[in-house]
């Protein structure tokens, strides 16, 4: 499922709705610190392949409800839709950097929402025509769990908008000097 990759193509309506621990460079995530996860890592950027079995054991409920069974968090409930801090954003699952806070705009969707990705193959795309609509998938370019979709109606330069899920996300504050793209 994870091989068809689109460049951005259809989007229709709005947001509808979605190595081992000592090698991260950052204090431990909670969530990670404590489901010893241990794919999870911000420095290894090979894909992984692992089972959904193996996921449930893992991530908190909530976390592969919308990772693994591409759900949507409730509008305006998750912890980033309406926050501003400068930093980066993260795979909740495997730790793939995904998105930087200078590409996060605010959005009235209740999703947090970025114009464009950190790395280009930091994410991947798919054709999604669930709930009767023809929207555009975005997962993890790492382990493949769903984030969000991303349809045209962002602001430039991008004019896209990725609408995420915040439960999927884990956000790590700017720290001088360090810089996940480098
Ligand atoms: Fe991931």
């Amino acid at each position: 499922m994870r091989h068809l990759i689109l460049s951005f193509v259809i989007a229709t309506s709005g947001c509808v709705s979605s190595q081992e621990n000592k090698e991260r460079q950052s204090a431990p995530d909670p969530i990670m610190a404590d489901q010893q996860n241990p794919y999870y890592s911000r420095t290894d950027t090979a894909a992984l392949n692992i089972s959904n079995t193996e996921w449930k054991r893992i991530l908190p409920d909530s976390v592969y409800a919308i990772a693994r069974e591409a759900g949507t968090e409730r509008a305006f409930t998750g912890k980033y839709w309406d926050f501003d801090g400068l930093g980066t954003y993260f795979c909740a699952v495997c730790g793939n950097a995904l998105f930087k806070s200078d590409s996060k705009f605010g959005s009235s969707c209740g999703w947090p929402s970025f114009f464009e990705p950190l790395r280009a193959n930091g994410v991947e795309y798919l054709p999604d025509a669930s709930h009767g609509m023809e929207r555009v998938e975005v997962r993890c370019g790492r382990c493949a769990s769903h984030l969000g979709h991303v349809f045209d109606d962002g602001p430039p330069p991008t004019h896209k908008r990725f609408c995420m899920n915040s439960l999927v996300l884990d956000f790590e504050p700017e720290v001088a000097g360090a810089d996940p793209r480098h």
